[in-house]
This record gives structure tokens, C-alpha cells and sequence, in this order.
């Protein structure tokens, strides 16, 4: 008999209370009833963010369903981070062509390793069919007043990407094209897959640039469009020099140092944090960074021009810095 809609929540996604992050103490109604009721903790503010995966569009066809589940979470804990939010819980809406149990297994297992590893707890959702489409709410808390965005960057800050962006565009690359790549070993292979498949979102590093970043986005389009935006909402200028761009050897192998650096700066889905920062805390930065223990790497400065300039050997380097646009014409 086919898993009806309530069996399919009951099984999938509704935790016995044991789990680690159903008993987070915060959540006195999750799954079950018509909402869920949450307690926000008092001197902070509840920080939302909200994104969809569609089949097709953002993962191909046959993508493993444990990556799908990773991922649908995985986007949406990066945007908190961003914010330097706390991440707490979420909602998810599923739309299913068919409610196939070996993909449902699989999308819940990746989804929740994912929640589990950041203590954060699925209260509610929709269940819904149609075409492939996994969109989750998240929610989070930052101290009132203290959530990091976009519009904060002041000239002679520094600017900062976490990890090695360009990895993940590369990966998507193998995904789609699995005799590409000719030149890495099978260790590579895999690391540049999987930080496409199994985006580690920069949840620790988000909260320990709350009160230290000046500015910060989250690399999904692209690092070079992506920091135009902070750019832009801070109505200041960037300033990158690509000779610093952190590139794995795996990506170096891949693409070659000119076409690593391209991927870098263009490459979308790395869900990396772009930040600035006033010089005088960068001692207070490398502190953080040993303890959350994650890279972040120096690659230019804020301006007080506008829109973004990226050098390599001094000479400015043109970039096709649009991003991915769902409806902008070809
Ligand atoms: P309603 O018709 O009142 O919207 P639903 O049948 O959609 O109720 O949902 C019943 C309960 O199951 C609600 O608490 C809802 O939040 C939860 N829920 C539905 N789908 C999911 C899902 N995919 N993951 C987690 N919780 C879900
Ligand atoms: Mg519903």
C-alpha cells in the first residue's frame, strides 16, 4: 500500500523526544498540531531565512537523496550564519513526485545528520505533491542588535573569504560530466564532489563574526557577485586582488592556477562567508578562527569607490559578475 501523507511525516521526520535535537528545551510544540510554538530567548531576536532547491535547478536529476536533504538544510543554515545568527530550528516544505520510501530514508537521514551535527530541530513543515522541490525555513537568534549584514563594510576595512570557493562549482562540474577531470587523483575527486553534494555551512564562524565583522554575505552566486552586493549595500567599492584567493590543490589540479582563480571568483553554491573587518581586529579575528578552527583568508580591502574591482598582477581582470538569475534573459 502506498505511505499515506501522515505515516510518511510520522516515520521520516517526527523524532522520538530522545533524539538530541528534539530536546532542545526551547520548542514547547513541534511536529503534530497546526504550528509549532517556540520560545525566543529574551534579549535576542529571531533571525528567518528561507530557500528552495528545485530538481533540475539547483541539483540534477539522480542527485543522491542524502545530498538533497543535506543540502535543502544546508543553504538555509549558511544564510543564518551570515547573519552571525544561532541557528535553532526549521521548517520544512516537501514536494514529492511520488512518496518513494528509499528517498524519503535517504533525504531524512542526510537532512537530519546535518540538524543533529548543529543542534538544530525540524518543528513543522508541508507535505505536498508535484515535481521535486525541498524548500526549508530556518530560524535563529542573535542578540538584539548584533546580527552582521550586508551594509556594514566601511572603506579601509579588509575583506575576508572563509575556505576554498571554486571548489564546489568544481564539483558540480564532475557531477555533470564524469570524464572531466582527468588529472585528479581519486581523493580529489571526491573532496571537490563532495563540497558540492555536502556543503558544510560556516555555522561557528558566523556566530564568532557577530561583534567582529563590519559586513558579511554568504557565497551562493558567485564570491565576486556575491561580495558586489555587500559592495553595494555598504555604497562602497571592493578591492580584490586574485593572487590571494585561497585554491585547493584539488581545484588547482582540476582547472590549472588561472582557471582555478576564474572558478574561484565565479563559481556558485559554495556557501563560503565573504566578510570585512577593520584592520585593528585581525588579532582578534585569528584568535576566532583557531577556535572555531576554520580558515578565512585575507583577499583585498573595502574602498570608498564603487562596485568591485578584482586585480591579478596588478592588472584589472573583467569578470562576467552577474550571478545566476532565475528569469534574466539569455
Ligand atoms: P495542516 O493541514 O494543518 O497544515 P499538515 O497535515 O500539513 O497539517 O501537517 C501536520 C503536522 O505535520 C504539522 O505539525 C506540520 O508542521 C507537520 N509536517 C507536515 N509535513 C512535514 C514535513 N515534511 N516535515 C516536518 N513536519 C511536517
Ligand atoms: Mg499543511
Amino acid at each position: 500500500m502506498a505511505l499515506g501523507e501522515f505515516e510518511l511525516i510520522e516515520r521520516f521526520f517526527r523524532r522520538p523526544a530522545d533524539v538530541q535535537c528534539a530536546r532542545r528545551g526551547d520548542v514547547p510544540l513541534g511536529i503534530g498540531d497546526d504550528a509549532a510554538v517556540l520560545a525566543v530567548p529574551s534579549g535576542r531576536q529571531l533571525v528567518a531565512a528561507l530557500d528552495a532547491l528545485v530538481e533540475g535547478r539547483h541539483f540534477p536529476a539522480g542527485t543522491a537523496p542524502q545530498s538533497i536533504g543535506h543540502r535543502a538544510l544546508a543553504v538555509n543554515l549558511s544564510d543564518l550564519a551570515a547573519m552571525g545568527a544561532t541557528p535553532a530550528w526549521f521548517l520544512l516544505s516537501l514536494t514529492l513526485p511520488a512518496a518513494d520510501e528509499k528517498f524519503l530514508e535517504g533525504f531524512a537521514q542526510g537532512m537530519l545528520a546535518l540538524a543533529d551535527a548543529h543542534g538544530v530541530a525540524l518543528v513543522g513543515g508541508d507535505t505536498t505533491g508535484g515535481p521535486l522541490v525541498a524548500a526549508v525555513q530556518a530560524l535563529g537568534t542573535v542578540q538584539t542588535g548584533a546580527a552582521i549584514t550586508r551594509g556594514g563594510a566601511r572603506p579601509g576595512d579588509l575583506v575576508y573569504v572563509s575556505g576554498t570557493p571554486g571548489d564546489s562549482a568544481a564539483g558540480l562540474q564532475l557531477l555533470l560530466d564524469p570524464a572531466a577531470g582527468a588529472a585528479l587523483d581519486p581523493a580529489q575527486r571526491r573532496w571537490l564532489l563532495d563540497r558540492f553534494l555536502y556543503p558544510e555551512p560556516r555555522v561557528t564562524l558566523g556566530q564568532a563574526l557577530a561583534g567582529l565583522a563590519s559586513g558579511c554575505i554568504d557565497v551562493s552566486d558567485g564570491l565576486a557577485a556575491d561580495a558586489g552586493r555587500l559592495a553595494a549595500a555598504s555604497n562602497c567599492g571592493l578591492h580584490i586582488e586574485a593572487e590571494r584567493l585561497p585554491l585547493s590543490a584539488a581545484l588547482r589540479a582540476f582547472a590549472g592556477e588561472p582557471g582555478a582563480r576564474l572558478l574561484a571568483l565565479t563559481g556558485g553554491e559554495a556557501y563560503e562567508l565573504c566578510f570585512t573587518i577593520s584592520p585593528d581586529k585581525t588579532a582578534a579575528l585569528a584568535a576566532q578562527l583557531d577556535i572555531v578552527k576554520c580558515q578565512a583568508t585575507c583577499i583585498g580591502s573595502v574602498t570608498a569607490g564603487r562596485g568591485i574591482d578584482v586585480r591579478e598582477s596588478g592588472r584589472p581582470l573583467t569578470l562576467d559578475l552577474r550571478g545566476f538569475d532565475h528569469f534574466a534573459s539569455p
